[in-house]
């Protein structure tokens, strides 16, 4: 697939209906990708396994089926993929849940993101003891743990997510604060050849940056990475594609030329400064 036209770049992270936390009309995205000058965008509700009260659980059949008759319809005007965001949990990994779900949905496109610690939800900040710096860490390895112990995602999602929820956000957190704990989890991605994403819901939830930060792209460019995906994570369609044209200057001013696009079995590479 190649991508070359478009006043916008392709958005692989929107959320719709499909998702328990989301109400969005996918129709009401696609017109907003439209409008935007999207060649291409990429739905990827969640599934999380074993989330408490049994929440963000995908119908896989009806939300495919609903794809894919969207697909048609807007065939001319966007490509549109098909993938999903699951929740990646580190005892998934023994009996290989993600990639057999993967498998099983045959997406276009799977984001694997860390959505719990310890089994609960950070969302809901006050159900944790540990301080923020403790809570990051805590993040931070159990994403470790979750990428090493798992297969069957194409990216990892929105890797410093977590300082979203901090009491303090990002006042006292840096790169180097967690320095050992996120390389590792930089070279663990390169070497089994998984991309980062750059999600731009950092810029819109009191972040001045995406998820993950910039010294954190920077740091994952020198040690060789190369494959960066972007998507908004839209709940809503007036987010699709929301603070791209920021995401795609800071990529560019560190060093990042493509992005990379997944296709099922395929991928490709979208100039950065194709707009
Ligand atoms: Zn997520
Ligand atoms: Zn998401």
């Amino acid at each position: 697939m190649k991508i070359t036209r478009g006043t916008c770049l392709p958005d692989c992270h929107i959320h719709t209906r499909f998702s328990s936390d989301c109400d969005a009309d996918p129709r009401a995205c696609i017109e907003q990708a439209i409008a935007l000058g999207m060649p291409l965008i990429c739905f990827t509700d969640h599934h999380d396994m074993d989330f408490p009260d049994g929440e963000f659980q995908l119908d896989v059949p009806a939300y495919q089926q609903q794809m894919a008759s969207l697909a048609a319809e807007y065939a001319g005007r966007i490509e549109m993929l098909c993938g999903v965001e699951l929740g990646l949990l580190p005892y998934l990994g023994k009996e290989r849940r993600i990639e057999r779900f993967a498998e099983a949905g045959q997406f276009d496109y799977v984001i694997g993101s860390i959505h719990m610690i310890n089994g609960k939800d950070p969302y809901y900040r006050q159900e944790f003891e540990e301080t923020d710096e403790e809570l990051y860490r805590l993040y931070f390895e159990q994403t470790l743990e979750s990428i090493q112990e798992n297969s069957g995602f194409q990216a990892l999602g929105h890797l410093d997510y977590i300082v979203r929820y901090g009491y303090e956000k990002d006042r006292f957190y840096s790169y180097e604060k967690y320095r050992d704990v996120l390389d590792e989890i930089l070279t663990c991605l390169i070497s089994r050849d998984i991309a980062l994403e750059v999600n731009t819901a950092g810029f819109r939830k009191g972040l001045g940056f995406p998820n993950p930060h910039p010294d954190i792209l920077w740091r994952y460019r020198d040690l060789g990475g190369e494959k960066i995906t972007l998507g908004s994570d839209a709940h809503m369609p007036q987010h699709v594609g929301a603070d791209f044209k920021a995401a795609a200057e800071l990529l560019q001013a560190l060093g990042f030329r493509y992005l990379t696009l997944f296709h099922g079995k395929e991928e490709s590479r979208i100039p950065l400064d194709m707009t």
